[in-house]
């Protein structure tokens, strides 16, 4: 049974990542410092089959405790300070964890022997697309916002730690991702728990700005099939082909609540915000046989029926 020691695992997506590693027969580790984001109500049902510590991981002997002890087979970095407004209010933690906290776990990685090391990066490193075409994996990083700046310096980390040292790197850049268990800061939990509480849902400038929308289920499968097959060294994209505008996402939340388009609020833009991301995604299509499989019509019905149904676990994070 190969052991997965996976960062940021009682958060959004790295939750996820355990939940189905459990059921795909890995042996899984946990490190999460639980800040705001972390929440091992996520991981719950799996509690008795992983082992979990609490740790920040710009803890170096700690950490090194954890590697020396579980002599993991390979590492899921998602740990990350995930949030673009935050940093914009506030740069420091990204630095601490996303930059110095990934540099802890590359030294570590150089030193004790694993086989892969998956470096999770995001789409937001290419900076923004202003009018046609997508990022390719060799398009230049071009990042806007403080988040995205920290994010590409870890993915560059990477390349350097490969390159340099042989640590055996796969960067992984995923387009943006939503699903059950999302902190309701991100744009499709506000935009649920708002307008179920029929409270105005605030949007960005117009709403005009494009995203590539990514279930949470297919985002991990893809670094599964990473994982299990990509190539070390290379960086792969995840997208799912399916853009949409902030206003018709919301519009659609609206419409399956069957709440009025009157909720909607515009505000002030946020600085710096970039207008389209889009991934090409060809690479892990031709090489790992790995499509997304979620309609986004289908992925957004799941979301807002499961927000529906388990107020337990966001009211009480609002
Ligand atoms: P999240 O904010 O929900 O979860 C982050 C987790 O990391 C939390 O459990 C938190 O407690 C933990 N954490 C934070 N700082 C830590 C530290 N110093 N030490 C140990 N644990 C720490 O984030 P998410 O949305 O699940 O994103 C996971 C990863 O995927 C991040 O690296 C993010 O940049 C990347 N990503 C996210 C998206 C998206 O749309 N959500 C898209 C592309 C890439």
């Amino acid at each position: 049974m190969k052991k997965l020691l996976v960062t940021g695992g009682a958060g959004f997506i790295g939750s996820e990542f355990v939940r189905q590693g459990v059921r795909r027969g890995y042996e899984i580790v946990v490190v999460d410092k639980l800040t705001y984001a972390g929440d091992l109500r996520r991981i719950k049902e799996v509690e008795k089959e992983i082992t979990f510590y609490q740790a920040d991981i710009t803890d170096k002997e700690f950490m090194e405790h954890i590697f020396v002890k579980e002599k993991p087979y390979a590492v899921i970095h998602w740990a990350a300070e995930s949030h673009v407004d935050r940093s914009i209010g506030d740069a420091f933690p990204f630095l601490e964890t996303n930059v110095r906290g990934t540099q802890i776990l590359f030294e570590i990685s150089k030193r004790y022997r694993i086989e892969r090391f998956i470096n999770i990066s995001t789409d937001e490193v290419y900076g923004e697309l202003k009018g046609e075409g997508n990022f390719y994996e060799t398009s230049p990083l071009n990042p806007n916002s403080p988040y995205s700046a920290t994010k590409a310096s870890a993915d560059m980390l990477g390349r350097a730690y490969f390159r340099t040292f042989g640590v055996p790197v796969i960067t992984v850049r995923p387009s943006n991702t939503y699903g059950p268990f999302q902190y309701p800061e991100k744009l499709i939990p506000v935009a649920i728990s708002r307008a179920m509480d029929n409270k105005p849902v605030p949007i960005y400038a117009k709403g005009e700005n494009v995203r590539e929308w990514l279930y949470v289920k297919d985002c991990v499968s893809g670094t599964y099939a990473m994982l299990e097959k990509g190539r070390i060294g290379e960086v792969y994209n995840i997208g799912s082909g399916q853009e949409r505008k902030n206003i018709d996402v919301v519009r659609r939340i609206l419409s399956i609540l069957g709440k009025s388009e009157s909720l909607i609020e515009f505000v002030k833009d946020r600085p710096g915000h970039d207008f389209r991301y889009s991934l090409n995604s060809e690479k892990i299509k031709n090489e790992l046989s790995f499509e997304a499989e979620t309609g986004f019509y289908e992925g957004l019905e799941k979301t807002v029926r499961w927000y529906v149904d388990n107020e337990w676990w966001w009211r009480r994070l609002l």
